[in-house]
């Protein structure tokens, strides 16, 4: 999955409990786990250890951490954060059963070290590479998805007043109408 898949459908997940919380460090908590590690890929840091595009930014340990630190510190900014990333590896975990001829490497890396030693490894020459690999109906469904989540939230919130005024003269109509018949 790539951005509109994780802020659209990201967004729909985190909703029942997103309500009061600072919407900057949500939105950012979606995009994390994939800015730490494609940056860590493709700066070449600890090539040993990071052996694809899912390694320590997708892991259970540091979603566990950040909410935990969260809770210590009493921080909504950091619960927001926990929520996006949250949502990040379920959506991750979700997209990869529709390859079902490898063992997941969102799920390696949500579970490492515990389960798995190492992380899942593949390898891409480059960006272009792995926007290339982005190109299937699995994860471009989503984005499409995504991307129509985030156009409709928008014109809910453009036209939240028009909205508000036609349910209400509806409304009122219809008691209007009621009395009238009534009288
Ligand atoms: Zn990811």
């Amino acid at each position: 999955m790539f951005i509109f898949g994780h802020l659209g459908i990201g967004n729909k997940i985190a909703s029942p409990w997103s309500k009061r919380l600072p919407k900057f460090p949500l939105f950012l908590g979606m995009l994390l786990p994939d800015i730490i590690d494609k940056s860590l890929y493709y700066a070449h840091l600890f090539p040993e250890w990071v052996t694809c595009t899912r390694t320590f930014g997708h892991t259970g340990l540091l979603l566990v951490s950040v909410l935990l630190l969260s809770r210590i510190v009493r921080s909504r900014w950091l619960g927001a954060l926990a929520l996006g990333m949250a949502t990040h590896l379920l959506l991750d975990c979700l997209i990869d059963r529709f390859d079902p001829t490898k063992q997941s490497p969102a799920l390696i890396a949500l579970t490492w070290p515990f389960l798995n030693a190492h992380f899942a490894s593949y390898h891409f020459d480059n960006i272009v590479d792995h926007l290339h690999h982005l190109w299937n109906w699995p994860t471009m469904s989503a984005e499409a998805l995504g991307l129509a989540f985030i156009g409709w939230d928008y014109w809910k919130s453009a036209y939240r007043k028009e909205m508000i005024e036609v349910l209400f003269s509806r409304r009122f109509r219809k008691i209007k109408r009621h009395h009238s018949e009534r009288g």
